[in-house]
């Protein structure tokens, strides 16, 4: 049912890429590289990085169970992201289908692409329904976006329910797993073996604590990977975040400790603002951060703006009227947060 082919843009399939002198040449036994009009000075940020991140995907194969060719690596998600529309979508023609709520770059690489943006509404308990994803769609819907666990509710989708659409949706099926690591259900990325139509995004921003490096990952079957490859920029993560890359995925157990403080606090904060007066409903999470509606979020918004506390607004974001998105800080920063709140509670 599904055929790779009829749903990428003919001019990409087509398309001979950029044959940059790494590509040419990425032997290890030469001694004397005089082919990239590189400078001889300045070593090592005067050489080209690797175009294919060879030796951090090998790393990352390891850890995550898929082959080398079954990873593409982006300046974050988002480059992910993007290549999905710029790869399947023609512009003014195409479109695609996710939630709502949900990351709104979905939305925005839509807008830029000039490709239509079909929101479905999440239900009453912030979760998907196949059938009404599937009724939105048509011949010209590449791609179904999915975030699991949502940003911003935080929930995960119920995975009976990603199935359906994995297995009668005949495009591409992006499941994006940002906050995966902290979440206690299945994962999808080793289900992309079973369908050709998935798309797995994860992230270093999130558990791995490493926003400020860009590094964004997509796992699917190698022919979506090399169409990716094909049209991302030739030279697209730097050595220094390739470097920064291998470092902080070799100090996984950092990491897991790191996840599991998370997890603990999460626990305790959201049981602690659940107390609270003010608050209406605290969301269940299985993210770095919940949902939770107040009796007045953006007067609770802007206090906790003149207390330099800083937390997302999400009130005006649809089925979210009230709620502000709290991401779980450390410990300090967690009570200082609650501190904060119970003092508003006394004003
Ligand atoms: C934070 C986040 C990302 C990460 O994006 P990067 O570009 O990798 O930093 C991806 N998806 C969702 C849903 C997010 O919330």
């Amino acid at each position: 049912m599904f055929d790779l082919k009829s749903i990428v843009r003919p001019n990409i399939w087509g398309l001979k890429p950029y044959s940059s002198a790494r590509d040419e040449y990425s032997g290890k036994e030469a001694h004397t590289f005089l082919d990239a009009n590189e400078s001889p000075y300045n070593n090592p940020y005067n050489r080209y990085p690797d175009p294919l991140q060879r030796e951090l995907k090998q790393q990352l194969a390891a850890l995550k169970g898929v082959r080398p060719n079954q990873i593409f690596l982006g300046n974050g998600s988002d480059e992910a992201i993007d290549l999905v529309f710029r790869v399947f979508c023609t512009p003014g023609r195409d479109n695609i289908v996710t939630i709502e709520p949900s990351y709104g770059m979905y939305e925005v690489c839509a807008d830029i692409n000039n490709v239509e943006c079909r929101k479905v509404p999440l239900n009453s308990r912030f979760d998907i329904v196949a059938d009404s994803l599937l009724e939105v769609c048509n011949d010209r819907t590449k791609a179904i976006f999915l975030c699991t666990p949502n940003n911003p509710t935080g929930n995960t989708l119920d995975a009976g329910e990603i199935r359906k659409v994995l297995e009668l949706f005949s495009g591409i099926v992006v499941i994006d797993e940002a906050y995966s690591e902290f979440s206690s259900q299945p994962i999808w990325r080793p289900e992309i073996d079973k369908y050709p139509n998935l798309i797995v995004l994860n992230t270093l921003s999130k558990a791995w604590a490493s926003a400020g490096i860009r590094l964004g990952m997509a796992f699917a079957q190698s022919d979506i990977i090399a169409l990716f490859n094909k049209v991302k920029y030739p030279y697209n993560i730097n050595i220094l975040t390739q470097h920064q890359a291998r470092e902080i995925l070799s100090r996984r157990p950092d990491v897991e400790d790191w996840i599991k403080l998370t997890i603990n606090e999460r626990l305790s904060l959201m049981y602690a603002v659940n107390e609270l007066d003010i608050c209406q409903q605290v969301y269940p999470s299985e993210a770095n951060f919940f949902l939770a509606r107040f009796k007045d979020a953006n007067r609770i918004y802007n206090y906790l703006v003149d207390e330099g506390i800083i937390v997302r607004n999400r009130s005006r974001v649809k089925l979210c009227d009230d709620c502000l998105r709290i991401t779980i800080g450390s410990p300090k920063e967690n009570t200082t947060l609650l501190s904060a709140l119970r003092r508003y509670y006394y004003n």
